[in-house]
């Protein structure tokens, strides 16, 4: 009998839950809205309906992945910007009571890098960095076949890394961070923003501006333009401190691809040190909406066979 993991990849937004059998074949996604849910155990309850549901005696071990820092080994959400409820929460402990399997819990920008690292754009290289785009800007960093975490497991948190001095005003409370130009968020903030009719582009969200954009839309290829050379700056950052040369885009605003390739690029080039140059690859992740539940799957499975600590 085939064994399988359960992913669950606790986003800003979405909650996205699969099935990864031994191959790492991942079938459909379930997908939950975060809104939905005003406290962990709320969600617990569900997550516990809908595993019951499964056919447990297959299942070996569950990986949940969770948008904010998270303490290991203890599995305790030390800081979550985008769902406040969960910070502070067991959750690791809570759903392996609930659920009588294996847990293992990490960052949701951790999962997707080692989805992506294992499975994807990254496949076979030794050290990437990954960037999530998402509704905030999220990091993973893979140094020499290890995941960096640092000592509070909020190691790779590239979405607040300043490329603007005194600039845009960051969720986190800084001016200036990544995140403020190179999210989903940030997309549809400086839209309504340049906005001669605030009114109306008050609804558009980054799917709408992207499609705007591609209709020719001046002001929505320069949000765009925008979050491309703030992306370049923040990678040459990470290239001139860590000299690594292999970077992944991921998470949903990387479908818009096209549209910031290019500025990011130019910007790239122009801020990396010398011996750099011309060197760096940039990549598009390969695993798109799966690559979270993938990754902290497969996380899940090498913690029971204590791969990674
Ligand atoms: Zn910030």
């Amino acid at each position: 009998m085939e064994e399988q993991c359960i992913g669950i990849d606790l986003g800003g937004t979405n909650i996205r839950i699969g099935l990864v059998n031994e191959t790492d074949e991942v079938g459909d996604l379930l997908y939950l809205s975060v809104k939905e849910y005003s406290s962990w155990d709320e969600l617990l309850i569900k997550l516990i309906s809908i595993i019951r549901k499964m056919e447990v005696d297959r299942l070996k071990a569950a990986g949940i992945a969770v948008a904010g820092g998270v303490s290991l080994p203890q599995g305790v959400v030390s800081y979550s910007p985008h769902i406040r409820w969960i910070d502070g929460q067991p959750i690791k402990e809570s759903l392996a009571r609930a659920i009588n399997l294996p847990v293992w819990i990490d960052n949701d920008a951790n999962a997707i890098t080692y989805g992506e690292w294992m499975y994807g754009a990254g496949k076979g290289l030794s050290s990437i960095i990954c960037l999530t785009l998402g509704s905030g800007v999220g990091g993973g960093i893979i140094l020499k076949g290890k995941l960096y975490r640092a000592e509070d497991g909020l190691g790779g948190e590239i979405g607040h890394m300043c490329v603007q001095p005194n600039g845009r005003p960051c969720r986190c409370g800084k001016r200036g961070c990544l995140e403020a130009y190179s999210s989903g968020t940030a997309v549809s903030t400086i839209y309504r923003e340049t906005s001669q009719n605030g009114q109306i582009d008050n609804r558009l969200n980054p799917v709408q501006i992207y499609e705007r954009a591609v209709g020719g839309d001046k002001r929505a290829l320069g949000v765009f333009n925008t979050l491309g050379v703030h992306l370049g700056i923040a990678i040459a950052n990470l290239v001139n401190v860590l000299s690594t040369h292999h970077y992944i885009i991921a998470g949903g605003v990387s479908h818009a691809w096209e549209l910031f390739f290019d500025p990011l690029e130019e910007a790239l080039e122009a801020n990396l040190f010398n011996p750099h140059k011309g060197r760096v690859k940039v990549f598009r992740g390969q695993l798109g909406d799966k690559a979270g539940v993938v990754g902290v799957a497969r996380m899940a499975r090498d913690y029971l066979k204590s791969k990674i600590q």
